[in-house]
């Protein structure tokens, strides 16, 4: 006899502002949506300490309290939010197959993926320990609570020229340590970089440790490494900020959706539609442009507004 799998209109991969935002637009047209929490429930605002630029929170609110708000909102709708993990799908056909936990199996008429991407971060071990206390991944997000002070910015592509110029209008000073001797942004982002008087690039530059404390004393200065001569120097700083880039959490449809080279799924400009009708794309998992909570949030909407589209066309 075949198993008799539950069958739901619109499956929601991933808990960060998309997920949420989508919940709360599909619970509220009465889709019922299921969102399936993932690895890391909240997404990666969980890991910031404060969030001042989203709007509502006039006072500013910590990312974990501010996703907890989105869940307890989505939650009011009737949204059905579940621990666990999808492990496999299969958009071969609809309803679509998901596996969730390598265990369960569920039946989903329309898929909204919002699975987010990751920062990368180095790998030493000062990072974790002084993360929250002067380390982070997010100009945008912290680079506020250094006004007036110096930074360090890690990475050489275009999130790192951009944060640092970002960080250079309201730090002291900043300072990148570039890996080679050169550095990979797009011309004209290395072109405002060394137009920035109060930004210095050393090439050739690693990052031996970060020193400093967790806790009210944070990050005092980076030992970073000429990687052509051995020498060591201590840049004194307040704020570390690494920007080697993010890695899209897609490998799950690696093989079933378009991605482009980094891995970002592919959606049709100006909507929230993969190449398979019924399967959506919102947040950073397809932008590795703008990757904020509030973007994230707004394709989050697109994608159950394009999902309960698609839904009332297939009647
Ligand atoms: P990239 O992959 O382009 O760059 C990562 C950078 O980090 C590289 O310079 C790399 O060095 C460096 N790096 C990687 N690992 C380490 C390490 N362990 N130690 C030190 N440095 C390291 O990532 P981005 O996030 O910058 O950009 C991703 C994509 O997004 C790109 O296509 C970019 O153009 C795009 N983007 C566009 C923007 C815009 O148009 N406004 C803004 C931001 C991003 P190396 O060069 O030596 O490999």
């Amino acid at each position: 006899m075949s198993e008799k799998l539950e069958k739901i209109e619109v499956l929601i991969i991933g808990s960060g502002p998309a997920g949420y935002t989508a919940a709360i637009y599909a619970a509220r047209a009465d889709l019922k949506p299921v969102v399936i929490q993932g690895l890391q429930p909240g997404g990666q605002l969980t890991t910031t300490t404060d969030v001042d630029n989203y709007p509502g929170y006039a006072e500013g609110i910590t990312g974990p309290e501010m996703m907890e708000d989105f869940k307890k909102q989505a939650e009011r709708f009737g949204t059905d939010t579940r621990w666990g993990m999808v492990t496999k799908v299969d958009f071969s056909e609809r309803p679509f197959k998901v596996e969730i936990d390598e265990s369960k199996n569920v039946l989903a008429e329309t898929v909204i993926i919002s699975t987010g991407a990751s920062a990368r971060w180095l790998g030493i071990e000062d990072e974790e320990r002084l993360n929250g206390y002067g380390v982070s991944a997010c100009a945008t997000c912290d680079g506020f609570f250094y006004k007036g002070k110096d930074v360090v910015v890690v990475g050489a592509g275009d999130t790192a020229a951009e944060e640092a110029t970002y960080l250079a209008k309201m730090c002291n000073k900043v300072t990148m340590l570039v890996r080679r001797d050169e550095m990979r942004a797009s011309k004209a982002m290395q072109h405002r970089v060394m137009k920035t008087e109060n930004l210095e690039i050393l090439f050739n530059h690693e990052t031996k440790s970060i020193n400093g404390e967790a806790g009210p004393i944070g990050v005092e200065s980076v030992t970073a490494v000429n990687n052509q001569t051995g020498e060591e120097t201590i840049v004194p700083c307040s704020g570390f900020f690494v920007a080697i880039g993010h890695t899209p959490n897609s490998s799950l449809f690696k093989g079933q959706l378009d991605m482009d080279e980094n891995g970002y799924l592919k959606i049709e400009a100006g909507t929230s539609k993969t190449e398979i009708p019924g399967v959506f794309a919102a947040g950073d998992i397809a932008d590795h442009v703008y990757r904020q909570a509030v973007t994230s949030a707004g394709t989050g909407c697109m994608a159950a507004l394009d999902a309960e589209r698609f839904l009332a066309d297939k009647e």
